[in-house]
């Protein structure tokens, strides 16, 4: 078994942190390799490098940052298959998933590349004889990334991409669970020219190497996925260093089905929703709303397709539309989801047991009907491959529901009238809104959770534009 080391300032550098971490496969338990538990003192190395890097970086023109981003693209692309497997290896989503998702981490540095010749300022009118107010873009130093398991090589463009080709250097925490790609990831950079120190990777626990890097007081901005409750524990790291959060948190996402909608068309999204990344991705359906004159049709139908799902290790059966639960703790948190909520009256339609599958922790495809918005499993995120389902009496019910909830990232709605569909992306508070499509966001829109969801977003302009801080000069004529 491989014990790797952090990435820092250019090299492998092995961590004074006493601990190390063992990554398991979540499909049959086994081992894969370690990576240390690192110390404060790795944290600050990385950051160090990371500031000395950025200065001369920032002066760079962007489109020489650019070149820089576009050469990580391809090296990622000369290994989509040894990529794809260790990420399925390590977080157990199925192949075909992870290629995209290595394909989409390529272009995603491709796409933040073509941004370095349109980062634009504003020039605004004075109120002086004589004077030019310029608004410049600036870099914001040194970014702390925070990561979680769930998508997890694509996460590192996420926040890398932006960072550099505004000028600014970056150190990566990658999750504990899933470190093994970002290993790989600082092994394909080391064979580009990208300088030293402008993207380091420190591995660790939250509480350790996350903790020491959302509270070091150099981090400009520190830019977290991850889950509410880490969310909020890295605002308070941040808080006496008044350093900048950008926070993409976990989701509820509503799905609300239309009487008048195609039944087979909303099925087919829900279900796709529900099963992709066993139901482990925060911008998916997590509770369904459906109009009550067609929810025995479509909770029928539903059903049906849940139950013909297949699973299993995506390693040994290329055939399998989703994987194992993250670990343990994912499958428990979402078997008693599902147990509460039969407890409190719902009915499991389908699935609701553990996954007949060895080593790993598998959960059946399951549909809940005869849920109500009390519910836990209404209310907290599940994270698993299971749709609670809802009905309702009309829109305006409908509308309250899906608002009715402390997480406000994406939401969705099946309907063949127009007007009803705009109707819900007026009233509807959440950040996206599908409407008659499977929930999955494109890069150059703007991923951004309302409420609990999140503090700022990602991708697009938008997303690109907070990783830069307003600079403004006054320049007076005489
Ligand atoms: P998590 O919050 O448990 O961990 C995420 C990262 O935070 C890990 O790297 C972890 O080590 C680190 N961390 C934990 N405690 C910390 C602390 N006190 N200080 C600093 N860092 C700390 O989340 P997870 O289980 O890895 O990921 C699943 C969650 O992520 C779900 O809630 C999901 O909805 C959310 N998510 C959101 C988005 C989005 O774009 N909004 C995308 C993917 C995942």
């Amino acid at each position: 078994m491989q014990n790797y080391d952090n990435f820092i300032d250019g090299k492998f550098k092995p961590s004074s942190g006493q601990d190390r971490i063992t990554v398991f496969n979540p499909s049959t338990g086994e081992p894969i390799c370690t990576v240390p538990d690192s110390s404060v003192a790795d944290v600050n190395e990385a950051v160090e490098a990371a500031e000395a890097a950025q200065k001369d970086w920032a002066k760079r023109p962007a489109i020489e940052r650019a070149k820089a981003l576009r050469a990580l693209a391809a090296k990622i692309r000369e290994q989509v298959e040894p990529l794809a497997r260790l990420i399925t290896e390590e977080q157990g989503k199925v192949l075909d998933l992870a290629r995209v998702e290595v394909a989409f981490t390529a272009d995603y540095f491709d796409y933040m590349a073509e941004w370095a010749r349109r980062i634009e300022g504003e020039i605004v009118e004075s109120d002086r004889p004589g004077e030019t107010i310029l608004l410049f873009r600036q870099p914001i130093g040194v970014i702390g990334g925070i990561l979680p398991w769930n998508f997890p090589f694509f996460l590192i463009a996420r926040k890398a991409a932006p960072a550099l080709v505004t000028g600014n250097s970056i150190v990566i925490k990658p999750s504990e669970e899933t470190p093994h790609n970002a290993v790989k990831f600082c092994e394909l950079m080391a064979q580009t020219d990208l300088p030293a120190g402008l993207i380091n990777v420190v591995h660790g626990r939250g509480a350790t190497a996350g903790n020491a890097l959302a509270s070091h007081a150099r981090i400009g901005m520190i830019s977290f996925t991850g889950s509410v409750e880490t969310g909020s524990a890295i605002m308070a790291s941040a808080a006496p260093n008044i350093t900048k959060v950008n926070l993409e948190l976990g989701g509820k996402a509503p799905a609300i089905v239309m009487g008048d909608a195609d039944i087979d068309m909303a099925v087919r999204a829900v279900k796709a929703s529900r099963v992709i990344n066993s139901g482990q991705v925060c911008n998916c359906a997590e509770r369904v709303y459906v109009e009550k004159r067609v929810a025995g049709q479509f909770v029928d139908k539903l059903a049906a397709a849940m139950k013909g799902t297949r699973f299993g290790n995506p390693l040994a059966d290329s055939t399998v539309e989703y994987g194992p639960l993250i670990n343990e703790a994912g499958y428990k948190k979402v078997d008693a989801l599902v147990r509460s909520a039969m407890a409190a009256g719902a009915t499991v339609a389908t699935g609701g047991q553990r996954g007949a599958s060895e080593g790993g922790y598998y959960y059946e495809p399951t549909v809940v009907t005869g849920c109500t918005q009390e519910m836990d499993i209404v209310r907290r995120e599940v994270f698993g491959p299971v749709v609670p389902v809802v009905e309702f009496e009309d829109l305006d019910q409908a509308i309250a529901f899906a608002n009715d909830s402390d997480y406000g990232l994406t939401s969705s709605i099946y309907t063949r009238d127009l007007n009803v569909a705009l109707r819900a992306c007026q009233e509807i508070r959440f950040g996206e809104t599908y409407i008659n499509r499977e929930n999955f966001e494109a890069m150059q829109g703007f991923h951004a959770g309302w409420r609990k969801s999140g503090i700022g977003g990602a991708d697009g302009k938008h997303g690109l534009y907070e990783f830069t801080q307003t600079h403004v000069v006054y320049m007076q004529r005489h």
